[in-house]
């Protein structure tokens, strides 16, 4: 029905090198690395071969170039990608506490992707698309914001559908326009990829069953709950659940796997494949993604989890 398109930030990555550092004192990080949960997403759709778009804004700098040649590259739609003269391309700090939680010092909002907007580049591909999907940190710029409503609207109406992967991150919980717009691209989702505090936080409830009960039952198709190095579970309405145990992998960076992750799912089942099958092969794509150093660098084909499924130990 046309490609799947997101909407919202592109940024170049850094990173501590040094777990449990903080960044109150020099220290060595490595980078810049392409990154923006869109970004990571939409790359991964093409990567495996599924036509994929993204509205974006960056910089006339070398942090936009180094994306849009990655993006362009694996096959990506780059042509709603505005190239602001005025603003710099955004970019994510990133450490990580002994725990694996990770703290983010983010620049976005004040970046060029705090200047995305309905241009008529976008126009024309949103005209174009058959699925939107919808990255929670990009409802915490404004403009993108308002993309992303017209983008949902237009292409359900056209009978296209749209998926939603809440990626709360606190430091972008800024505004109450983040979370009205929450609310409102979640009556909209047929497919949610939420981790289990993102289940709890969209059904406002936290027993797990009873989250799920309630969203299915609120019209959402399916869920799918991302469990990390526990792996990930299916739910849809009158449906059996399916669980699938992850990987056994090395874990060198976790950043960009739920990105991976929902991505693979979501092109597997635009493919016409079924949810257990759609399941393993999204398992696979943040397994593997997670074995490599930068959010974006371990991004997979199809051939390469396929390959991953027949030889890879289960936990
Ligand atoms: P997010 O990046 O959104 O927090 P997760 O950390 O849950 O999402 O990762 C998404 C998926 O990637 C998991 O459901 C799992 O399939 C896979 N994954 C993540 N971390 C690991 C790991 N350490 N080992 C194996 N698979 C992993």
């Amino acid at each position: 029905l046309g490609p799947t398109i997101t909407v919202g930030e592109i940024l170049v990555e850094i990173m501590a090198t040094t777990i449990g550092a903080g960044f109150l004192e020099p220290q060595s990080l490595t980078g810049p690395y392409p990154s923006g949960a869109p970004a990571i997403f939409i790359d991964q759709v093409a990567r495996m071969g599924g036509a994929a778009g993204i509205i974006a804004s960056v910089g006339n700098d070398d942090f936009g170039r180094l994306n849009v040649d990655r993006l362009r590259q694996d096959g990506v739609d780059i042509s709603a990608i505005a190239i602001s003269a005025d603003w710099p391309t955004g970019s994510a700090f990133v450490r990580y506490r002994p725990d694996g939680a990770r703290d983010f010092v983010f620049n976005i909002a004040r970046s060029a992707a705090g200047q995305i907007g309905l241009t008529p580049a976008a126009k024309d591909l949103i005209g174009r698309a058959g699925h939107v999907h919808v990255m929670g940190t990009a409802l915490s710029i404004p403009g993108a914001r308002e993309v992303i409503l017209h983008a949902i609207e237009t292409v359900r109406a056209r009978g296209g559908s749209v998926s939603f992967d809440p990626n709360l991150r606190k430091e972008l919980l800024t505004d109450d326009g983040a979370l009205e717009s929450f609310n409102h691209v979640l009556g909209a989702t047929d497919l949610l990829l939420p981790s289990d505090e993102e289940l709890f936080t969209a059904a406002g409830l936290t027993d797990e069953a009873a989250a799920v009960a309630s969203l299915l039952e609120s019209g959402i198709g399916e869920i799918v709950l991302k469990r990390g190095e526990q792996g990930a579970s299916f739910f849809g309405l009158d449906r059996p659940r399916i669980d699938c145990a992850a990987f056994a992998v090395a874990e060198v960076d976790p950043t960009g796997a739920g990105d991976c992750f929902g991505a693979a799912y979501l092109t597997c089942r635009r493919k016409g494949m079924a949810p257990d099958a759609a399941l393993l092969h999204a398992n696979a794509a943040g397994a593997r993604n997670v074995t490599w150093l930068g959010p974006m660098e371990g991004v997979s084909t199809l051939a390469e989890l396929t390959a991953f499924i027949a030889q890879a130990p289960r936990r």
